[in-house]
């Protein structure tokens, strides 16, 4: 690997070797110059071998550079004889031969990084640190470093840190794949909620899913109004006792129901797949809230969802949100099947007209597709019951949305 310059011919030297305190005082003075020499530089040796790894890893081998012959070499050299010129020539030799190894150490490490060769930033003994310190001001890199860095340049951290110049150098090419820069806006994603970070105006701009909630046309809730009178066939309810799970999800209250239960509108089957609240109501009619909704979520064999809104208003006890309630879950996220059943023809007003329009989940993603019919008739449920959920969900209703003149049915 590294070459030693060579020797000039020694002559036999006999005496020379064999004077053993010459010997020992010439190496000791080559270890002195090599300790001197590494205490003098602050590279960190142990930590150069990677930074060429990971600067470049499949970058094309080059050969070995062939040391160059410094000028210096032969200049030096003297053809004379003697024990004290040989023993100043030895030790010469080895601090030249020392001294070229770390400058072609530099040499090849300011050309990975893509330092001019040679420069004094290369030569200052600081060299991973100015050689390409000098280069990212210049290179359009993502911010990877952190301020710090480029406010400390010349200091060289724990070699783990991007505090170094090097190692911003490193950091640029791996960021191109593993480390993205951290996205500003789905920086709290995840969670939607009714107010605050997550809220509703926010919903359509924390997943890209969710984008129907600020760009869709057809959402709901909406203010029910206007509706087109007409002889619409009632919906067919086809509900029966079931077993049922309840889960509070962070969201609202919600019952699983076994299967069996549907309901037929339109000429289509929808099989009931959940029912859940709301308070207040998320949807209006002629401007006018309720206390809560239960919207009953329906879907047919092709995946289409129908909605049935039954909206609560405070009164007498309603003995399905009962039963509901007595089976809450002492956990969030955690599903409790009940031992009890529900019918759920009890949740339904007596009187079924109902109002029928083309509109969307309530909740994100907000898709849209989604045949509403709210019930016209509220039906009642006490204050108690109402002060229950409050507890959990004192506001989890959607604003209204635009109805952007869609058609609403209203059946006799
Ligand atoms: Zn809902």
């Amino acid at each position: 690997m590294l070459r030693l310059p060579p020797l000039p011919p020694l002559p036999p030297l006999p005496r020379f070797l064999t004077h053993r305190p010459v010997v020992v005082a010439s190496l000791c003075v080559v270890l002195a110059s090599l300790c001197v020499t590494a205490l003098g530089s602050d590279t960190p040796f142990e930590y150069v071998p990677p930074v060429v790894a990971a600067i470049d890893p499949d970058a094309d081998p080059k050969p070995d550079p062939v040391p160059e012959a410094k000028p210096s070499n032969g200049k030096k050299k003297n053809k004379k004889k003697g024990k004290a010129k040989a023993e100043a020539e030895a030790v010469r030799a080895a601090k030249e031969a020392e001294a070229d190894a770390l400058d072609l150490l530099r040499d090849r490490i300011a050309e990975k990084l893509g330092a001019p060769k040679g420069t004094d930033e290369a030569k200052n003994g600081v060299l991973r640190v100015a050689a390409a310190a000098s280069v990212p001001a210049a290179t359009p890199t993502p911010a990877v470093a952190p301020a710090s860095a480029a406010a400390t340049p010349q200091r060289p951290a724990a070699p783990a840190t991007a505090a170094s110049a090097p190692v911003i150098m490193v950091a640029v090419k791996p960021s191109a794949e593993p480390r993205p820069a951290p996205a500003p806006a789905p920086v709290h994603a995840a969670h939607w909620d009714y107010q605050g970070s997550g809220g509703p105006e926010s919903w359509g701009r924390l997943k890209p899913e969710f984008a129907k909630c600020s760009t869709g046309s057809r959402q709901s809730p909406i203010d029910i109004r206007d509706g087109i009178k007409l002889q619409l066939d009632p919906v067919q309810f086809d509900y029966k006792p079931s077993a049922f799970r309840v889960i509070d999800n962070g969201h609202t209250v919600q019952v699983n129901v076994s299967g069996g239960n549907a309901i037929e509108v339109m000429g289509r089957r929808y099989e009931l797949v959940q029912f859940h609240f709301h308070r207040p109501s998320e949807e209006r009619i002629n401007g006018r809230q309720f206390d809560m909704v239960a919207h009953l979520v329906h879907k047919d064999s092709e995946g289409r969802l129908a909605v049935v809104a039954v909206l609560l208003e405070r009164g007498g006890a309603q003995p399905i949100v009962q039963t509901v309630w007595n089976n809450l879950p002492l956990e969030k996220g955690e599903e409790l099947a009940a031992k009890a059943t529900l019918d759920l023809n009890g949740l339904l007003p007596e009187e079924r007209s109902y109002f029928t329009y083309m509109g969307s989940l309530t909740t994100p993603p907000c898709s849209e597709g989604v045949l509403w019919m709210v019930m016209k008739n509220p039906v009642p449920i006490s204050a108690e019951q109402i002060g229950i959920f409050a507890r959990l969900y004192p506001m989890n209703a959607r604003p209204i949305q635009s109805a952007s003149g869609r058609m609403i049915k209203e059946s006799n």
